[in-house]
């Protein structure tokens, strides 16, 4: 690795993030508990002031629940953090990590921004749910700079993350991210690029046809998710699940699979279309298969 590659391993990188959302939130706390200033890029005012007020019921939580609890005292790692409304300000970030919605043109679009703005040594890597890297990749001038980073959901207290490899990423890029991650505590499991990659190419359907037997009337949501959790042991039923994801993300996610692999399996049920038209988008909006009392 060149001796311009290595900057991105110091603890003072500066991180870039793009979307204050669930996970945009989620990905900043986990880099500034590292040591690590991070800017997060959001057009909504609405959404950088709640994303703010997540990341300290982030930090909270993280000092609640996490063994050992992060050292740093809340106050130093919310410092780390500044919130900003135009991609411009990450011009001096080493990495940027996309989280924005998952909609093939709205992430070419922040890409193409972030390309533009980001200096010629930056790694852009994307939390796409579904999206292969290669169609990321194609529309920025450093395709080898591109990597798929899928955090899991809540992303600061999850010690992994699944990390795509498109075509053209290089030794370098790959190398400089696993580091970043294992900096963060998180481990990465790398695997090759294709829609969905391999958590949500098997999930994503899971919880469609679980959806799908709610709609037909086979069983209520309720007894869905007790099936996964009492007779398969699983923590979290794919209904529940759906739910803590964001069931307009599930939506998206499974329009992706459907455009990318022409496979109808992947078209979304219409209990799943409904809700979501609702407004009822899971935990986030307190209701979706199943209602919450809190946000
Ligand atoms: P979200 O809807 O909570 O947040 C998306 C954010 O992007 C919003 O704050 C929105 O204001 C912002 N945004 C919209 N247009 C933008 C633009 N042009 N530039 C910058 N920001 C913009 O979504 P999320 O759940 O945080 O998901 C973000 C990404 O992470 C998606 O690709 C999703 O598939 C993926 N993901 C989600 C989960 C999950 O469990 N929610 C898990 C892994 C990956």
């Amino acid at each position: 690795m060149s001796s311009s590659q290595s900057a991105p391993f110091a603890r003072t990188a500066v991180i870039g993030v793009v979307g204050a959302g669930t996970m945009g939130v989620g990905v900043a706390q986990s880099f500034a508990e590292a040591g690590h200033p991070v800017t997060v890029v959001d057009p909504s005012d609405e959404a950088l002031g709640d994303g703010e007020c997540r990341l300290r019921q982030g930090l909270r939580a993280a000092r609640l629940l996490r063994r050992p609890a992060p050292p740093a005292p809340m106050a130093e790692v919310a410092a780390r953090v500044r919130w900003e409304q135009k991609p411009a300000q990450l011009g001096d970030a080493a990495l940027v990590v996309e989280c924005g919605p998952e909609r093939i043109p709205v992430k070419e679009q922040i890409l193409a921004e972030v390309d533009r703005v980001c200096g010629a040594h930056a790694v852009i890597a994307s939390c796409t749910s579904a999206i292969p890297v290669a169609t990321l990749a194609a529309g920025t001038g450093r395709p080898d700079r591109v990597i798929g980073t899928h955090f899991m959901n809540p992303a600061h207290l999850k010690d992994a993350v699944e990390v795509i490899r498109g075509p053209r990423t290089s030794d370098a890029t790959l190398e400089t991210v696993v580091t970043l991650l294992e900096g963060c505590g998180k481990r990465a499991h790398v695997v090759g690029d294709a829609p969905g990659f391999v958590s949500n190419r098997v999930l994503m359907p899971m919880v469609n046809d679980a959806a799908a037997r709610v709609q037909e009337g086979t069983a209520d949501a309720e007894t869905v998710d007790t099936i996964f959790t009492d007779c398969f042991g699983h923590a979290m039923g794919p209904l529940r699940t759906a739910d803590l994801i964001g069931l307009d993300t599930v939506l998206d996610s499974l329009l992706v699979l459907r455009e990318t692999t022409g496979d109808a399996r992947y078209e979304p049920c219409a209990l799943l279309r409904d809700l979501v038209a609702r407004g009822h988008r899971g935990r986030k909006s307190g209701r979706g298969f199943h209602v919450y009392e809190t946000r």
